[in-house]
């Protein structure tokens, strides 16, 4: 999702107090940040934030932190937090590339990858986010029982995605090629912006849920 150039989202994005701008410095403190010692989920590539603000909404007693390549498409969530503020939910603005330097190990009890974006081209395939080197990343600071769950309605990302665990050393918990219809996997889910708009096209929608 690359939202037109909103004029000023980069300085807003910056003077947000919710958006943590030198996330490196929290590694493995990231609880203090929060003021408890709650569990800690993220989501990588978070858009505009719908998903994890409904989370964070109904599930007070867990730590949310969203992370978002682009300004202009952050201050999206960030907007929704101006109307209704809520304390278990912090932001980075940051290519994911480096995100084993923002969480200490172990720190991250479960890592939400939605509807990211497929690079196509076979030269691109280690920016896909579950990738096998994505997933050596999300190795060192998810917890040892922690899970990745990761939803999409790309079939080839899905079936690229199946193909990388075992090289990278992870195992499906639990898949499914039609989430609405899956009556286990579909108890308690949360739509994500993509996820409404494909899925209103008829659209399935993938996913899984690994662990190490
Ligand atoms: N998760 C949202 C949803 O399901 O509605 C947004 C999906 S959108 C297709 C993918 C988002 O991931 C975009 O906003 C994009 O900027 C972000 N993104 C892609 N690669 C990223 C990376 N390496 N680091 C951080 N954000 C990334």
């Amino acid at each position: 999702m690359r939202l037109k150039n909103i004029k000023g989202a980069r300085e807003a994005v910056e003077h947000n107090p919710l958006v943590i701008l030198e996330p490196e410095g929290l590694k493995g403190r990231w609880r203090e940040s929060f003021g408890n010692n709650h569990p800690l989920y993220v989501e990588i590539g978070m858009g505009k934030g719908k998903f994890l603000y409904e989370m964070a909404g109904i599930n007070p007693g867990i730590n949310y932190i969203g992370i978002e390549k682009y300004s202009s498409v952050l201050l999206r969530a960030l907007q929704r937090m101006d109307e209704k503020p809520l304390s278990n939910l912090l932001f980075i603005r940051m290519d994911a590339e480096n995100v084993e330097k923002v969480f200490g190990e172990g720190e991250v009890d479960g890592i939400y990858l939605n509807f990211s974006d497929p690079w196509p081209k076979e030269r691109h395939a280690k920016r896909r986010l579950p990738s096998r080197e994505f997933l050596k990343r999300y190795d060192k600071f998810l917890k040892k029982e922690g899970v990745l769950e990761f939803k999409t309605d790309n079939k080839g990302l899905f079936d690229f995605a199946l193909e990388e665990l075992s090289p990278a050393g992870w195992e499906a918990v639990k898949v499914t090629f039609d989430l609405h219809n899956d009556k286990e996997m579909a108890e308690g889910n949360i739509m994500t912006e993509y996820e409404e708009k494909f899925s209103s096209k008829g659209n399935p929608i993938y996913k899984y849920i690994i662990r190490r």
